[in-house]
């Protein structure tokens, strides 16, 4: 049988920083064979991943994740070495211990009790090797390729961790959107003493951000929280100046925002408010990915079952924080990545 905690450890003790992945997809990819799953390795630039398949009865169920982590830090700041995967009163220590090779070995280990048992289901797993870095080359290419392939999933479970302070506590159902954008305002520069030969772009920057914060965006919905716009940074003007008006200023916004709104929609919105200002402006934006959610159903419903079955709690679904995973299967095959235009 299937030891969870062994199988985590074997993967703890590939040292799969992203970009690397240490073996640790052949570990995964050897316990999957011994299941009966048909292993593919796609390797998308420097990205090993894995996707393995168990025919069977039934609409497809996936689990989705990842088998890299984000780098150890100072390994002397650990109580045990970051890829030793030491078991320690009883709890596993390691880089990706909780996010999310312990996942991953969990759901292989239940794989090999429900097969055990008779389980006959359709089954898969999509792992990939670059969640923590740049992800590109991790789901964002694996949905295409399963597509392509007529391999998509009926159904997908990411085995992120969600749980708040018990496990099985909370259930992330969905995900806000996020965009970063850049505004840059062009201006005439001048002296400060005559003002009516410039043109401050601080001042019609100001103007700009001001009439992107008036109003909120909207007022959040049953699942969600109001989508928002942050301005995290503010840039313009000469540091050891105090008597010259810049030619250009820049201000970087990000926007959180739930499913009444579009990322290209919201791109649109940014490019009309620095129009309306009658600003001379560039927007360099960048979509994240759109907001999503899971209609209650079937899968929802079998989830708290399981939970329920297992800790006697009922979970709570929520939409805050990071599922990152999950928010790239939904993007498919879409590029959701634009670049400098002008508006
Ligand atoms: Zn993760």
């Amino acid at each position: 049988m299937m030891d969870a905690a062994l199988l985590a450890q074997a993967l703890i003790r590939c040292a799969s920083v992203t970009p690397a992945d240490d073996g640790a997809l052949s570990v995964l990819g050897e316990a999957l064979g011994t299941l009966g799953f048909q292993i593919d390795r796609p390797r998308f630039g420097a990205i090993d991943n894995l996707v393995a398949v168990r025919a069977g009865k039934g609409a497809r169920l996936a689990f989705a994740g990842h088998s890299d982590v984000v780098p150890a830090g100072d390994s002397a700041r650990w109580t045990h070495p970051p890829f030793a995967a030491t078991i320690a009163d009883g709890v596993l220590i390691g880089r990706g211990a909780a996010d999310m090779k312990g996942a991953v070995a969990a759901w292989v280990a239940a794989l090999a009790r429900w097969l055990a048992g008779g389980g006959d289901g359709a089954t898969m797993l999509i792992i990939t090797g670059d969640e923590e870095g740049d992800a590109v080359d991790g789901t964002a290419r694996l949905m295409p390729w399963l597509a392509e392939r007529g391999m998509l999933p009926e159904a997908t479970i990411v085995g992120e961790p969600t749980s708040a302070a018990q496990v099985g506590d909370t259930i992330k159902i969905g995900r806000r959107g996020s965009l970063n954008a850049i505004l840059t305002v062009e201006g005439r520069q001048g002296h400060v003493a005559y003002p009516e030969r410039t043109d401050n772009p601080i001042t019609t920057m100001v103007r700009v951000l001001a009439r992107l914060k008036a109003e909120p965006l909207d007022d959040g919905t049953n699942v969600f929280a109001p989508s928002n716009l942050e301005i995290v940074r503010v840039e313009g003007g000469e540091p050891v100046a105090n008597n010259m008006i810049p030619a250009s200023a820049q201000a970087k916004v990000n926007i959180r925002f739930n499913d009444l709104h579009t990322g290209a929609r919201l791109e649109a919105w940014l490019r009309e408010a620095a129009a309306a200002e009658g600003a001379r402006a560039t927007w360099d934006v960048r979509h994240s990915g759109d907001a999503f959610v899971t209609a209650p159903g079937p899968l929802r419903d079998m989830l708290v079952e399981a939970v329920r079955s297992v800790t006697g709690g009922a979970p709570v679904f929520a939409t805050g924080g990071g599922t990152w995973s999950a928010r790239r299967c939904t993007r498919s095959t879409r590029r959701c990545r634009s670049r400098t235009s002008r508006g």
